[in-house]
């Protein structure tokens, strides 16, 4: 059985002034004439902020709480919203992650496509 690598992490982008869209406008705000196309991202960041649910949004998820989620500076620029993984149980700020976007074979309590923080070690300063 082969393994099936786990979706890509993309985000618009326009070619020429590097703005990032979350959902990608036929046209750059900045100039019509630019060009938005899909750039992949590595997923590694850091996490910028985050905050955990106490109250479950339905009642079938009541078993779920507390839980965090968290907002990751991607080392590329954007800043996109993600589930944590069993890995990152107490995520603090600043604490590099890794994210990927959900498949269908992970948890079926998040939307396929949606970004899911592991934590990833830190490295010394100026290191890669
Ligand atoms: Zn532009």
């Amino acid at each position: 059985m082969s393994q099936v690598p786990p979706p890509a992490v993309a985000m618009a982008c326009c070619t020429a002034c590097r703005r990032w869209f979350v959902v990608a406008p036929a046209r750059c705000p900045a100039d019509a004439a630019h060009e938005i196309l899909d750039r992949p991202l590595s997923g590694h960041g850091v996490v910028f902020s985050f905050t955990v649910t106490h109250q479950p949004m339905r009642a079938s998820a009541g078993d779920r709480v507390p839980y965090a989620t968290v907002l990751v500076e991607l080392d590329e620029g954007p800043r996109v919203l993600a589930h944590v993984d069993a890995s990152l149980p107490r995520p603090a700020i600043g604490q590099p992650v890794l994210i990927r976007a959900q498949d269908d074979a992970d948890d079926p309590h998040i939307p396929p496509g949606a970004y899911i923080a592991t934590a990833r070690p830190r490295t010394p300063e100026g290191t890669p």
